[in-house]
């Protein structure tokens, strides 16, 4: 009977590749179970959510046209609703990603003279255009909506000093982003992000905040609308969407503040009163069920990733004991050749394009050549298993995803091949 090796070997992975890669995961058993259980909890408490909204076989169809009482799609928001603990949701296939998720939640509960405030530093990049930051076309700054930010102290905590004072009367809302994105800091916990609303609100009781909770769903037991959080935001081509949802955003908090989302999303007046389902409403269901599964599956990726990659003497961010609050795993290789070979074998070993070679190219919006791995069912999903990384000093990739375990274990397996082949490490 063939053994797992030889398929390995088939697959091209050396013997001392999968022997090495069995060494690690000897030592990751205790991790494992513990993500085991928190993916248990999530099941149980997504499934407790589809079952208090009677989800039914009904709801897993779609409208056309306007979408006036679409039952899937009113029931999914009372299902997401449920998981976040929060009045209502608003779920959409109309909401094209991450960032126009955050644009929306922004720009509908914002007003001109208001600000806003990021007391956890630089968002996400592409939140610059929609803030501001970088001049853009339709950004809040046009709309006479100000920014001010605070940056997180050296060893990562609140800046509370500056917190306070960068508080003020025109202060109307407060973005927090969860995970660290492409930066080196770390990511919150969702206990460390409840207590930064506490104090917060502490100062100032109406004040909204919301939490960019991208990449963070279901690695914890709590999400930030369980500690304060009046909005949490996310993209369903990363966890939520388990994998299956081809598209599609939500905004899950205080009924009011997802009531403005749903006026700025349709129209003043028809709000989450139109929206045609079409046929996704399936995959947003089945994708939401797996959802904790597949988290899990991407999570036990990065933590194979980085005691494999930290064994084998790089720096990993977060390292190989740290506990995750989100999915992304960095490893700095110091040389465009460590970044380039990575993602060649990230992508060796993708479902869908796995012929492809990647190559660095000149991405628009970024200020150094970009190399990206990614052979995914769903474009762009960042979910399935992924790399990239910006052919700039510190060298280093930002890998995620992993629809299974296997999979990811493979992945890594065949970047760790890759960097042998060309000889920048030896085992
Ligand atoms: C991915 C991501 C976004 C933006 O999502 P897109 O779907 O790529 O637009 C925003 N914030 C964080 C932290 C992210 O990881």
């Amino acid at each position: 009977m063939p053994e797992n090796n030889e398929m390995y070997e088939q697959m091209g992975i050396s013997k001392e590749v999968t022997a090495y890669g069995e060494d690690i995961l000897e030592g990751l058993k205790d991790r494992f179970l513990q993500i085991d259980r928190i993916a248990e909890y999530n099941q149980l408490k997504v499934l407790k959510a589809m079952q208090d909204a009677k989800v039914s076989e009904a709801c897993l169809l779609g409208t056309t046209g306007y979408g006036y009482n679409d039952l899937g799609r009113d029931t999914l928001e009372k299902v997401y609703a449920n998981i976040f603990h929060t009045e209502d949701a608003l779920v959409r296939p109309q909401i094209t990603c991450g960032t126009h998720a955050l644009a929306l939640a922004l720009s509908s509960c914002l007003r001109p003279g208001d600000e806003l405030l990021s007391p956890v530093g630089k968002p996400y990049d592409t939140l610059e255009e929609v803030i501001g930051i970088r001049p853009s076309k339709g950004s809040l700054a046009e709309y006479g909506i100000t920014y001010r930010q605070v940056d997180l102290l050296g060893d990562g905590s609140f800046d509370y000093e500056k917190i306070e004072k960068a508080i003020n009367s025109k202060t109307k809302l407060i973005t927090i982003q969860r995970s660290k994105g492409y930066q080196t800091r770390p990511t919150l916990s969702v206990e460390k992000i409840g207590e930064l609303i506490a104090f917060i609100k502490s100062r100032k009781p109406d004040v909204i905040c919301m939490v960019d909770n991208c990449y963070g769903e279901f690695v914890e037991r709590i999400e930030p609308t369980d500690v304060g959080a009046d909005m949490a935001v996310g993209s369903l081509i990363k966890n939520p969407g388990g994998g299956l949802a081809p598209t599609g955003g939500y905004i899950a908090g205080k009924k009011e503040y997802v009531e403005n989302a749903a006026c700025r999303l349709t129209s003043p007046g028809l709000a989450k009163e139109v929206g045609a389902s079409l046929g996704i409403l399936n995959s947003f269901y089945q994708g939401l069920f797996l959802a904790p599964i597949v988290t899990a599956n991407a999570l036990k990726g990065a933590v194979f990733a980085a005691n494999f990659y930290e064994r084998l003497g790089f720096a990993v961010i977060p390292d190989g004991k740290e506990e995750r609050h989100d999915i992304i795993q960095a490893v700095t290789f110091g040389t465009p050749e460590g970044v380039v070979a990575f993602c060649k074998g990230i992508q060796a070993a993708a479902p869908v394009d796995s012929f492809v070679v990647p190559e660095p190219w000149d991405m628009p919006g970024y200020d150094s050549q970009v190399i990206m791995a990614a052979g995914a069912f769903v474009s762009g999903s960042s979910i399935e298993l992924s790399a990239d990384g910006p052919i700039k000093p510190p060298y280093a990739v930002y890998f995620q995803g992993g629809l299974t375990w296997e999979h990811a274990k493979f992945g890594i397996m065949k970047s760790v091949q890759q960097l042998l082949d060309e000889h920048i490490i030896s085992l």
